[in-house]
């Protein structure tokens, strides 16, 4: 009598951005059964964000279907829905319309959000930036201003209207107040005729003593100065104690501003109180050196849902090359276990920094080498064009980068979700 052939390993993945979309497709040929989870039906080049947040690129030039990406993989299945839970004695997952999906090796690569220190009543008046939605809410707050500035002939009001402040200046602060006073200072002034754009105030707020603090002493001071350059007001050592719909206060001293963005903080995804596995003050689990939960051998956890060290001791950075090294390992240690052996513990493998400077600059730290200014900027371009997936990607952000660089027009600069009666 033959037995029935065995079942193949189940495999869940929760979330499809950079660590959970590189598990699976690191677990291409492997004797396994993979469901991928994800509340969106797109996977998202998050580092582009501000780009669609400030009219520079379209939404669907930094998003793709994630059925779509994963079309040739009969062992995937794709489901869209919203997880809320785990079990794990009984090893589901549960959703929040009521249903469950059973697994034998879960991976949570549910990512983060932002977070408001406390202060979750700022959100309204001070929107992040972590989702289409949220960049498209940008960019539309954004846009919306220069129109009702256009409309305003009350000198006070008008200036709120032209004062756009950016709050945290680390990468995403430091790119979206250079792009906005590019925007202000070289795209808009001709398509106006009652206000000067040129005249808008970019102002960058940072709680700590310099920009870009991820970054060497010396970047950091370059980036400061090409802010300043390009018109961006810089504001150090000032924590933000308010933020209304009118404006901040900061340092005591209050700014009236119409459009304020957050870019401070994050708070990690709910899936260490899934599981009451340890955190830190972010909420993110603190996994084992094989990037499992403690006291769950068959549930991993990767990307900016975790903390883990890397071999200096210091803490695995929060961007994509990290997410997408954890999920490729957990793949790696998933395939090794089922033919019975094991992996050494993960190990990090930082290849630099990057920050983008308005229109012409960036910084770059290699570690190794340090550089900054036009070239710093090319290659900042070439990377983030050669990250992007496939071609027609790739293609239309360069020509949309080559237009803006050589014509500074931006095309996607279109308010929508809503018409010229709804305010900010
Ligand atoms: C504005 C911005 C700029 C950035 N710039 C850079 C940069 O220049 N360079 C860089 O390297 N990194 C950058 N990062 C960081 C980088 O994007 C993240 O480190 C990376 O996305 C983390 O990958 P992840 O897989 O952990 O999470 P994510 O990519 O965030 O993916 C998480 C996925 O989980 C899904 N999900 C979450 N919760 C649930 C749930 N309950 N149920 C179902 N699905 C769920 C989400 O929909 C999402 O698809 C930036 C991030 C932001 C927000």
């Amino acid at each position: 009598m033959t037995s029935p052939p065995a079942e193949p390993h189940r495999v869940v993945i929760v979330g499809a951005g950079f660590g959970g979309l590189e598990a699976a497709f690191g677990l291409a040929g492997a004797p396994v059964r993979i469901t991928l989870i994800d509340r969106r039906n797109h996977h998202l080049f998050q580092p582009l964000l501000y780009q669609v947040a400030t009219a520079s690129l379209a939404t669907s030039e930094i998003a793709w279907p994630i059925r779509y990406l994963l079309r040739d993989r009969p062992d995937v299945t794709t489901l869209f829905a919203n997880v809320n839970g785990v079990d794990a004695a009984a090893k589901r997952v549960l959703l929040d319309d009521g249903d469950a999906v059973a697994y034998d090796t879960l991976i949570l690569a549910t990512g983060a959000r932002h977070a408001y220190f406390g202060h979750d009543e700022w959100e309204p008046f001070a929107p992040g930036l972590k989702t289409l939605e949220d960049a498209t809410t940008l960019r539309r707050r954004i846009l919306v201003a220069f129109e009702r500035a256009e409309r305003e002939t009350d000198p006070e009001r008008r200036a709120a209207l032209l004062t756009f402040v950016i709050i945290g200046a680390g990468p995403t602060g430091v790119e979206m107040a250079g792009t906005i006073a590019d925007l202000a200072k070289d795209t808009l002034p001709p398509d106006f005729r009652n206000i000067d754009t040129r005249k808008a105030r970019v102002v960058l707020i940072e709680a700590g003593p310099r920009v870009l603090a991820g970054f060497p002493d010396d970047l950091s001071a370059y980036a400061h100065a090409s802010l300043e350059s390009i018109g961006v007001e810089v504001v150090l050592d000032k924590p933000v104690t308010e933020c209304t719909a009118d404006g901040v206060v900061f340092g005591g001293n209050r700014l009236e501003a119409k459009t304020i963005v957050w870019a401070a903080g994050v708070r990690a995804s709910r899936a260490a109180e899934w599981l009451g596995a340890p955190a830190d003050r972010a909420h993110r689990v603190q996994v084992l050196p094989d990037m499992t939960i403690p006291g769950h051998p068959d549930i991993f956890a990767v990307g900016d849902t975790t903390t883990i060290a890397d071999p200096h001791g210091k803490p695995v950075p929060g961007i994509a090359p990290a997410a997408k090294q954890e999920g490729r390992y957990v793949a790696a240690l998933i395939k090794a276990r089922l033919s019975g052996g094991t992996l050494p513990p993960f190990r990090y493998k930082h290849a630099g920094s990057l920050a983008q400077i308005g229109k012409r600059k960036a910084v770059i730290d290699f570690g190794w080498l340090k550089l900054r200014g036009n070239l710093a900027w090319w290659i900042w371009g070439i990377a983030h064009i050669y990250f992007l997936i496939g071609l027609r990607h790739r293609l239309s952000v360069a020509l949309s980068w080559l237009w803006i660089h050589a014509r500074d027009q931006r095309a996607a600069r279109l308010i929508t979700q809503g018409s010229s009666k709804v305010t900010q």
